[in-house]
């Protein structure tokens, strides 16, 4: 009886010290931060007080886990980091040297459900970030996730594509926080916005590889910006919806003579140089929307990112609203061309002109 007592508290003991690391390791797991200027809350939320920032290199401990948010420690208090941003360093090594893998380039990358800016977003992945991949279909690479579930990734951001051509904008200082997801928002709700289609009527604009028209390339775009717009709740409004010519001064009156909260004037680059090429975003004062903007354009079109440029033009100049000018490409360039005329090109200048403007209004 009593070697039995003796045997039991001594199996006991011995249990313990074989689970109790063991019970401290699962509950926290070391992440390393993906991003620049991470910012590190007083809770799970956007709204909660910011206590300081994490930049890659950094280590975050996770405790937790709320809504897409971690729980961890700072300064002795509990804080919390958004997810998306954090991965864990280990997953690095997981691919096996023999199969392909794939590496992320860029901050808040989307994961969808196929091949395509049109189909779902299933999740979000960050810089640093490696998968397996199993398949490629054009410009997107199919990986398996961690979960065991398959998603597909845009290869322009990712370290598969040519350095040159990884966008610029990602590399900018900007403070990340979670992406809503795209379904059932209406973040750009009391919003009014207006497009203003670049040229028309007998003011052809640039004239393209296969003599295609400006003015008429803007107007294969205005459609999907507009109804993407629209899906956010934002009012928008177009400075012209048919081939006809609108001076300057009346884009701009038509501007003041709303409460604009952003006009976007849409315009396609030419250049004598065939190989110029790239999306660019020009402003005169309001340097944030045009940033705002380019970034968006940078993770979510595959055409090369010429950055920002302040530019005197008459509808930014005397424009009293934020305003904008979009060159979306460069349609003396026959591979942007090609892109411009694409489906996936339509609703992801969509896609981006309206996460631009998203993040210039939370801002
Ligand atoms: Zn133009």
């Amino acid at each position: 009886m009593r070697k039995r007592s003796i045997f039991i508290t001594t199996t006991i003991i011995f249990l313990l010290l074989i689970l109790f690391p063991t019970m401290i390791s699962a509950n926290e797991k070391t992440y390393d931060v993906g991003t620049t200027n991470l910012l590190i809350r007083s809770g799970p939320s956007i709204e909660s007080e910011v206590l300081g920032k994490l930049n890659p290199g950094d280590q975050v401990k996770v405790f937790d886990e709320s809504n897409g948010w971690y729980q961890t420690y700072y300064n002795g208090k509990e804080a919390w980091v958004a997810s998306q941003f954090l991965f864990q360093g280990k997953q690095k090594s997981v691919t096996s040297p023999s199969s392909e893998s794939v590496s992320i380039s860029a901050t808040g990358v989307r994961i969808r459900s196929g091949p395509g800016t049109s189909y779902s977003i299933i999740g979000f992945t960050t810089l640093g970030e490696t998968f397996s991949v199993l398949d490629k279909n054009n410009d997107w690479i199919k990986v398996s996730l961690p979960n065991g579930n398959i998603g597909w990734i845009a290869s322009w951001l990712t370290n598969q594509q040519a350095s040159e051509a990884i966008p610029k904008a990602r590399s900018n200082k900007s403070i990340q926080e979670p992406s809503k997801s795209i379904s059932g928002n209406a973040s750009l709700s009391g919003y009014n916005i207006i497009l203003d289609p670049g040229h028309g009527g007998n003011d052809s604009g640039a004239i393209g590889v296969g003599n295609v028209y400006e003015k008429d390339m803007v107007m294969e775009v205005v459609d999907d910006i507009t109804n993407r717009l629209k899906q956010e709740g934002a009012t928008v409004l177009l400075t012209r919806s048919n081939d006809t010519r609108i001076e300057l001064p009346k884009r701009v009156a038509i501007s003041h003579a709303y409460q604009t909260h952003a006009f976007i004037s849409l315009h396609f680059n030419a250049s004598p140089i065939i190989s110029a090429n790239g999306i660019s975003t020009h402003y005169y004062s309001n340097q944030n929307l045009a940033y705002q903007v380019q970034n968006a354009i940078a993770q979510h079109l595959n055409l090369s990112d010429r950055g920002i440029r302040q530019d005197s033009f008459y509808v930014l100049r005397n424009n009293q609203n934020p305003a904008i000018l979009i060159e979306m490409g460069f349609i003396t360039n026959p591979s942007d061309l090609l892109k411009i005329q694409s489906k996936d090109y339509q609703s992801s200048i969509a896609e981006a002109i309206t996460q631009g403007l998203i993040s210039y209004f939370k801002n």
